[in-house]
């Protein structure tokens, strides 16, 4: 029922010559079963779009503002991503959180602002290795997904990502029951507030994805596909991943 996607988040990797991986890419799946997402940074949106032409694989931001314009020195408007030809937008990412102390609240007016212009909001959220360690992983992503999510979430608009922060770029990835044990939670989560529009909202795992280990994360109950960092620059890397997924 829910269409599996695979998303990767270049984060601030690629320039223009980064460009013959989306090539890759682009020949590798000319037809896939399941959703692909590419999140260049910024400034390669437009270039991965029109270098995609027609195929099925999808661009996406990686941030944008909740407004849709004026004196923010810096920013994307959600708007502007989409004239660049993305679909979708990861949001509130644990870096962005950090490096930006982008709040529940800032990251839920910026979902807002995806939907506005109609892209795809993927949300993140995760717990960190104190949180883990204390015992709270499943109150704070409830509490980031309560905050962070507006009341006009849908199965199409919004994607949810469960990132714990001790994974992202560690090598370390939960176990297979831990993973479980939030996805479902989330789902419980989401079902509470969305009614049935829940049962189609993905659910994504990200935080050291790889080859080697995507095919059992993707075997777990409520894993709808996956988030990956580093192991999306390369295509001979990504690609292993979609297939795990296919
Ligand atoms: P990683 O990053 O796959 O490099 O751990 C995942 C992410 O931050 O989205």
């Amino acid at each position: 029922m829910r269409r599996k996607l695979v998303a990767g988040n270049w984060k601030m990797n690629g320039t223009g010559a980064d460009l013959k991986e989306i090539d890759a890419l682009g020949i590798a799946w000319a037809a896939p079963r399941v959703e692909i997402v590419v999140c260049p940074p910024a400034t390669l949106v437009s270039r991965v779009a029109f270098t995609l032409g027609g195929q099925p694989i999808r661009v996406g931001g990686q941030d944008c503002h909740a407004e849709q314009s004026g004196a923010h020195t810096g920013d994307v408007a959600a708007e502007m991503l989409a004239e660049a030809g993305a679909t979708h937008v990861i949001l509130g990412h644990s870096e962005r959180r950090a490096d930006h102390g982008e709040t529940d609240a800032i990251v839920h007016a910026k979902v807002e602002a995806a939907h506005r212009a109609k892209l795809t909001a993927i949300v993140c959220v995760g717990e960190s290795l104190e949180q883990r360690e204390g015992g709270t992983t499943l109150d704070v992503v409830a509490g980031q997904l309560a905050a962070s999510l507006p009341d006009g979430a849908t199965a199409q608009n919004t994607v949810v990502a469960y990132e714990p922060i001790w994974a992202i770029g560690t090598g370390k990835v939960p176990s297979t029951e831990q993973i479980a044990e939030v996805h479902g939670a989330i789902r419980d989560k989401l079902r509470e507030r969305f009614g049935e529009e829940a049962d189609g909202i993905r659910l994504l795992y990200g935080g050291s994805v790889k080859a080697d280990n995507a095919e059992a994360i993707f075997a777990t109950a409520d894993v709808d596909g996956a988030l990956v960092g580093g192991a999306s620059l390369k295509s001979t890397d990504f690609s292993p991943i979609v297939s795990a997924l296919e």
